[in-house]
């Protein structure tokens, strides 16, 4: 979820009168901290008990916010940022081109 997809949220929210909702989503990069967002991308859920969040703010909400934010990874190879890889001897490769490597 980008913050295109959460500003949308918020407009759809306002349109039917539920503003609080969408100022709550307008202001979520400072309602959560950079390291509770952390923990929420590593699927940490104490976090729901550690922060006050609105009751309709959910687990998956919040896991799909955290993780569009997260830090992109590049192929080391390719240069391409990539959600599948592997890393090997602190260099990180995505799966197309170990895959070249291995038919080499
Ligand atoms: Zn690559």
């Amino acid at each position: 979820m980008d913050k295109k997809q959460i500003e949308e949220m918020a407009m759809k929210l306002q349109r039917t009168g539920q503003s609080d909702r969408a100022r709550w989503l307008q202001t979520i990069d400072q309602k959560i901290p950079a390291l509770f967002k952390k923990r929420i991308v590593e699927n940490d859920k104490s976090v729901l008990r550690e922060l006050i969040m609105p009751s309709w703010i959910t687990w998956e909400f919040l896991r799909d916010w955290a993780l569009d934010d997260a830090e992109e990874v590049r192929c080391s190879s390719c240069g391409l940022v990539t959600e599948n890889f592997t890393n090997f001897k602190n260099i990180t490769i995505c799966n197309e081109c170990l895959e070249s490597l291995r038919k080499m």
